[in-house]
């Protein structure tokens, strides 16, 4: 049988990645380096590297970054307290949260303000859960695994609603709602889907190649949610193995024993280059039939930051934009 590769489409850059790295890119272009920016601006190894290199700073906190500089928030979002943190420092800030989550912060203040109990599924420690946990920490409980889900209490069983992490598995998000309407039928749902279409395209993406494969590459960085969970939808839809690489060299010479067809995706916050490469790599190992498996086009994109754009305006540089 021929070796080939089924390469997935959607993968790879989602908008919200998209816009945040190209925050980085344009902020050190129009301010000059150093640019701080809190957190990974988004979940990727490479990105990440590149950016430092040209002289991007990343600390875990605001208060690492010296009084009175310009600091990036990363596309997962931050909350009030970060804010309040960077204004007391007298930080110029730039705010690279993806609007789609965004979207969910302003869920969570609506429904707090109406003095609901909010149950967010996600997963603990993940910095867009702590931001959006953060924006009313007085509703929202986390609910992770299926023991949260067992044992979280609500004050009025009446008035409950479920969010989510953005970046989250569907299929297993709706077991854990469904575990929590068990519990509590009047369970409201969020006004609109929180995992992103991102996510779910990619997911899409990965379950219709996914059975055709005997082993799945998912190019991603180990804390990346919405990468590893690519590689857990490839082994529920029927791959018969499936790993999380960052790189080509990464993979494993003796995963490919007796494989005929290799899925390829990539996460939300891997550039395309990473893929090539993969792709060059395996074409050296008699894998050079590639067929992409295409299950949506994206035509999603934002704009940048207000900030951003404003001093891009000023410089006249608003053009450029990618
Ligand atoms: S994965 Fe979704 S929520 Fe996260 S940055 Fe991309 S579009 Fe935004």
């Amino acid at each position: 049988m021929t070796k080939r590769v089924l390469l997935a489409k959607p993968r790879g850059y989602c908008a919200g990645v998209d816009r945040a790295v190209v925050t980085v890119e344009k902020a050190l272009e129009t301010y000059g380096a150093p640019v701080y920016v809190r957190k990974e601006i988004v979940h990727n190894k490479h990105v990440v590297e590149t950016l430092t290199e040209r002289g991007a700073i990343f600390v875990d906190e605001a208060d690492e970054v010296p009084e009175g500089a310009l600091v990036v928030f990363s596309a997962h979002g931050v909350s009030p307290a970060v804010h309040d943190q960077a204004a007391a420092r007298q930080l110029r800030t730039i705010d690279a949260t993806c609007p789609l989550v965004t979207k969910v912060h302003q869920e969570a203040k609506r429904f707090a303000r109406d003095d609901y109990d909010i149950l967010l599924i996600g997963h603990e420690g993940h910095e867009e859960v702590e931001g959006t946990a953060g924006e009313a920490p007085e509703h929202v409980q986390l609910v992770d695994t299926a023991e949260d889900a067992a044992n979280v209490t609500v004050r009025d069983p009446s008035k409950v609603v479920w969010l989510s992490q953005t970046t989250l598995s569907v299929d297993e998000t709706m077991v854990r709602v469904n575990q929590l309407k068990s519990r509590f039928p009047e369970l409201q749902n969020p006004p609109s889907d929180d995992i992103c279409y991102a996510t779910q395209n990619r997911q899409v993406a990965v379950k219709a190649m996914a059975p055709e494969c005997d082993l799945v590459l998912v190019v991603g960085s180990q804390n990346s949610s919405n990468s590893k969970r690519l590689v857990e939808v490839a082994l529920q839809a029927g791959a018969r193995a499936s790993y999380l690489v960052d790189y080509a060299r990464e993979v494993d010479e003796t995963w490919l024993d007796g494989v005929v067809t290799v899925g390829v995706t990539s996460g939300a916050s891997v550039p395309d280059i990473l893929v090539m490469d993969l792709l060059s790599w395996l074409a050296d190992r008699g894998f050079a039939d590639v067929q992409e498996v295409t299950t949506a086009n994206e035509k999603v994109s934002f704009a940048l930051p207000r900030e951003l754009r404003k001093a891009l305006k000023d410089n006249d540089l608003l053009g450029s934009v990618r």
